[in-house]
């Protein structure tokens, strides 16, 4: 659950292997000794041990550890984020993919968890109490907005929503009692998104943390730690994994505050398998070409389908038609791989075009190495009524689509049969 020893201040010396988070692409200083000044290969060889020969990572499938002696016991026990003491507390396998992580987000710390959702709810949990105010948006991932109207309603604390395209309405909603912000940019599903920089200069004067949902964008496009949020969560499951083999969460930022989240989280118990953190490891070797792949594929495709019959619009920050398109240029290196499609039609027309599609499996999840598609009405109709629907900004007509690394012609090929008009 660690991302490293909890004692340990910037810099890191190259021979403490759990501690490279430091040295993160971007950072000053960058790592050094191994000269992984760049994202790349800062996924090669941001978390090198160099006391260890082999290349690969080793898996500590241990759920605990054994003390050297009965004082050592107690030095453990009393530790802070121990790496090698109680796996829910901490395990090297979990503090070394943190340590990745947090390097790719400029961050000194992280702390994984079982998924994305363990990640936001720890650090919310972690960070406000009975009588605190949150402000969030009124669109996020169903999960966050579930968990900031429902359970947090029930510990006392309020949450305002608003509108995350409108800075100033961030503004208005702010209380002497108010201790975060939560942003997620782009949106789950509508693709909108929120100004991380305006944000973060607006909580900053007043004391109040910042917290980003970073999971659509990943950190190779988008760094909100670069426009002063404090806090970034993502669902690991999603590009990070990659593969769609596994569920996982993260959670970077300063040591306090992941110190403070590591301590809910430890209560919380939503501590990720060693083996996950593993795979994931795995998975974030190839992360960079992942990325940069699908931000291309994904751009030719939305490009594509705005011209399109069958297609009434397309929401893709990377196209010029994208109301927020000079935020994204501002924000965002590349535009990420997923997009929402709305139909010429209703929910029923929509439906037939998501029965004719052959390459975009229909499947919830997003990000990995193949592409997928959901008709985001149809996965809360069961669920939500049609005006929490239509309240959640989902249109019945809308497909998000998560663009993968097949060609683009094949993808755009079965995309144009599907949305053909009869
Ligand atoms: C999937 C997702 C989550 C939740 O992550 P899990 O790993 O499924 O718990 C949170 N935020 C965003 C933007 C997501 O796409």
């Amino acid at each position: 659950m660690i991302s490293r020893h909890s004692d340990e201040s910037l810099p890191m010396s190259s021979a403490d292997p759990a501690g490279q988070a430091s040295g993160a692409p971007g950072v000053t200083p960058p790592h050094g000794a191994s000269g992984a000044d760049h994202a790349e290969t800062w996924l090669q060889h941001g978390d090198d041990d160099p006391t260890d020969s082999a290349i690969a990572p080793p898996l500590h499938l241990s759920a605990t550890f054994r003390a050297a002696d009965a004082a050592d016991f107690a030095a453990m026990a009393s530790q802070s984020r121990h790496p090698r003491y109680y796996t829910r507390y901490g395990n090297p396998t979990l503090a070394r993919t943190a340590a990745l992580i947090a390097g790719l987000e400029n961050a000194p710390a992280g702390l994984m968890t079982a998924s994305g959702m363990a990640a936001i709810s720890a650090s919310v949990m972690a960070l406000v109490s009975a009588g605190d105010h949150v402000v969030a948006q009124t669109n996020h991932y169903m999960g966050t907005t579930r968990l900031l109207g429902d359970l947090l309603a029930r510990f006392g604390v309020t949450v305002s929503f608003v509108d995350q395209t409108d800075t100033a309405a961030f503004a208005g909603a702010l209380r002497p009692e108010t201790r975060l912000i939560l942003v997620e940019t782009p949106v789950n599903p509508t693709l909108a998104l929120t100004d991380l920089a305006a944000l973060a200069a607006l909580a900053r004067e007043r004391g109040i943390l910042t917290l980003a949902d970073n999971t659509f964008a990943t950190p190779l496009n988008q760094q909100p730690r670069a426009h002063g949020i404090d806090l970034v969560v993502h669902s690991a499951t999603k590009y990070l994994g990659g593969h769609h083999d596994l569920t996982a969460g993260v959670v970077v930022g300063d040591e306090p505050l992941i110190e403070r989240i590591w301590d809910a989280a430890i209560v919380l118990g939503g501590t990720l398998s060693p083996q996950d953190a593993w795979l994931l490891l795995r998975g974030m070797r190839t992360l960079a070409v992942r990325v940069e792949r699908i931000n291309a594929t994904a751009l030719r495709v939305a490009q594509a389908l705005e011209s399109l019959p069958g297609v009434a619009a397309v929401h893709y920050p990377g196209l010029t038609s994208h109301p927020q398109h000079a935020l994204a240029r501002g924000q965002m290196r590349g535009f990420g791989g997923v997009m929402a499609v709305q139909v010429v039609g209703g929910y029923r027309e929509t439906e037939r075009v998501m029965k004719r599609l052959r390459l975009f499996a229909q499947a919830v999840s997003l990000g990995g190495v193949g592409s997928l598609a959901v008709h985001a009405a149809a996965m809360w109709a069961g669920t939500l009524d049609d005006a929490a629907i239509a309240a959640a900004g989902i249109a019945p007509n809308l497909i998000r689509l998560s663009v993968g690394l097949e060609h683009p012609e094949d993808l755009i090929a079965d995309l144009s049969q599907a949305l053909a008009p009869d």
